[in-house]
């Protein structure tokens, strides 16, 4: 009987925000939903200042959106960080906070880079795995499926899930569980020197930096300004 040695896949593992996805301009948004929905008139540097202030909240705490619940209260926190940040008013005052936290929601959109799409399934062709390893909650998922990419991808593993985020070499040891592939045969490829690069190669995997402002990456970093450039190979 002859021994069985099967094929392990390669894989090509992908950041998410800055790299398939990213945030339409928040701030006219958030001035449109808040005077619409509550009658409440922000200038531009009002509203950004806000929902600077609700980015940044979010970001130190996004691990904690594990699931539907502790999502829901992370939203609603969210929305707390944004209503300290507006300027005071009696309009707000009377704004509860399930209302003000579906109006930050509805600000809060995405949108696909539009060469995700057709690096995703070049990657595919190759008889690459593609998961996303992302520092986000749990929600990632229905971001992914709202743009058109989650139907694309071979898996997604959030920062929420793994119980630590990139750098972390957890999130990443997660993907290539997910895409059934060893380190050494794989490659992650996003935006970021410290949560993509230095968390690639501290787990072991072939970095490859996305720099879509064209800013020169680290010396010794595959450093590519579209994902089209993946097609090229390794
Ligand atoms: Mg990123």
């Amino acid at each position: 009987m002859r021994a069985r040695h099967p094929v392990r896949p390669r894989a090509l593992l992908l950041d998410a925000l800055g790299t398939l996805v990213e945030l339409r301009p928040p701030a006219p948004l958030l001035q449109r939903e808040l005077a619409r929905r509550f009658g409440i008139e922000l200038s531009t540097s009002q509203a950004q200042h806000a929902i600077a202030a609700e980015i940044a909240y979010y970001r130190a705490h996004l691990d904690e959106g594990r699931d539907p619940e502790s999502l829901a209260v992370l939203h609603h926190r969210c929305a707390q960080a944004l209503c300290v940040a507006l300027p005071p008013s009696a309009a707000l005052a009377r704004v509860e906070a399930d209302m003000l936290t579906q109006a930050l929601l509805a600000s809060l959109r995405f949108r696909a880079f539009a060469d995700a799409p057709p690096a995703i399934l070049a990657a595919r062709g190759r008889g690459e795995r593609v998961v996303v390893a992302s520092n986000w909650d749990v929600s990632l998922r229905d971001v992914l499926a709202r743009v058109g990419l989650a139907p694309l991808l071979d898996g997604i593993v959030t920062s929420a899930h793994a119980g630590t985020r990139k750098p972390a070499p957890e999130v990443f040891e997660q993907a290539l569980g997910a895409a059934g592939a060893r380190a050494g045969d794989a490659c992650h490829v996003g935006d970021s020197v410290l949560e993509d690069v230095a968390g690639a190669r501290g787990a072991g995997i072939e970095p490859i930096l996305l720099s879509r402002d064209r800013a020169p990456g680290p010396p010794g970093v595959r450093t590519i300004t579209t994902l089209s450039e993946l097609a090229g190979g390794p």
